[in-house]
């Protein structure tokens, strides 16, 4: 075997036609646009080869990851020793509209979405315009903000089990509470909307509105993955960025990544930033408020491995 950083065997997907790239950044194709590589960054074209991958890795005992738009996620410096699989084919990226109903894939980004349900007058979504990502990574995270998140629309997954077996889940076996869900798939595969019918302008109007809100409060333009914790219950104490801003923490640094001056709970990352600056920064953050306010922050940013 050749001398390699990885563990991963390089032909472990060689016989299954699958699209494979060895060790590919895919620091660099999240919004952080930091991080190391992954040993195999596989493109499966449909389903079929899909469960092909997870079988074959599930098999050979091969961590299988999943990488959506990479807007909540941060890769570790030293990469990732396994599989990232990307739903990135035009396969994984259906839009289909029958009556209130729509279905996406896993692959569709969010803004392709809501801007197809503002235009074809339905109302379900509009309240997650703005935030980046994909279908997958939104429903894994239950997407949402201050007007509401993706779940509340979702009446049907198709998941994919580590096995690579296909099922799927209807509303009544789902649930999504704040930043997350009770599905344990590691793969969500389409995911049916159901919405009401309404006025596309009414809704073209609230689409723009929501997505200025979220534009003069939150730095869009700079390198992060949105939040970077889970607000604590509100019984608890007060928003995450509340408690960061309150403790002083506003434009805090660590190497490259910093506090964000527009919203505290934002750690922004500047040219040259590497995972390990945001990872230390967010531990130093977490420890600050822990230490003035007796409150543990916990991360909402999926950070690999
Ligand atoms: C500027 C900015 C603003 C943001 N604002 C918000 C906000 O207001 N509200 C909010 O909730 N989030 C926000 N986020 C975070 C992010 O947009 C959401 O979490 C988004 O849903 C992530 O989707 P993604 O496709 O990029 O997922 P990724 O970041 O690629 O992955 C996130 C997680 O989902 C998993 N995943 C991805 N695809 C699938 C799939 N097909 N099946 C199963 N698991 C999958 C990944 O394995 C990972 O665990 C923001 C991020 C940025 C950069």
């Amino acid at each position: 075997m050749p001398d390699t950083k990885f563990q991963t065997d390089p032909g472990l997907l060689d016989d299954l036609s699958v699209r494979v790239e060895p060790d590919a950044p895919i620091g660099s194709k999240t919004w952080y646009r930091c991080g190391g590589s992954a040993a195999m960054l596989a493109h499966p074209s449909n389903t079929a080869q899909l469960s092909a991958v997870v079988e074959r890795c599930n098999d050979k005992g091969v961590p299988v990851y999943v990488m959506g738009g990479g807007a909540n996620l941060l890769v570790a410096d030293e990469g990732v020793d396994g599989v990232v699989v990307r739903l990135d084919d035009d396969n994984f990226k259906q839009v289909r509209i029958e009556g209130r109903k729509l279905t996406a894939g896993p692959g569709v980004d969010l803004f392709s979405l809501v801007t197809a349900t503002c235009k074809a007058g339905l109302d379900g979504l509009v309240h997650i315009a703005g935030i980046p990502g994909t279908v997958g990574g939104a429903v894994r995270m239950n997407a949402g903000g201050a007007f509401g998140d993706i779940g509340e629309a979702v009446s049907r997954v198709q998941l994919m089990s580590a096995e690579g077996q296909v099922y799927y889940r209807d509303r009544d076996d789902l649930s999504f509470e704040y930043r997350k869900t009770n599905i344990v798939a590691p793969f969500i595969l389409d995911v049916e909307f159901e919405m009401d019918e309404t006025d596309p302008d009414e809704l073209n109007k609230r689409m723009k509105e929501i997505f200025f809100f979220k534009k003069n409060t939150q730095p869009m333009g700079d390198k992060s993955a949105g939040c970077s914790f889970k607000n604590p219950p509100p019984d608890v104490a007060e928003p995450a960025g509340k408690l960061i801003d309150k403790a002083g923490l506003k434009g805090k640094a660590v190497g490259k990544a910093s506090v964000s001056d527009v919203h505290a709970n934002f750690i922004v990352a500047e040219p040259g930033c590497t995972a390990n600056d945001v990872i230390t920064l967010m531990q130093e953050v977490a420890d600050e408020v822990e230490h003035q306010f007796g409150v543990r922050l916990e991360r909402e940013v999926v950070v690999w491995p």
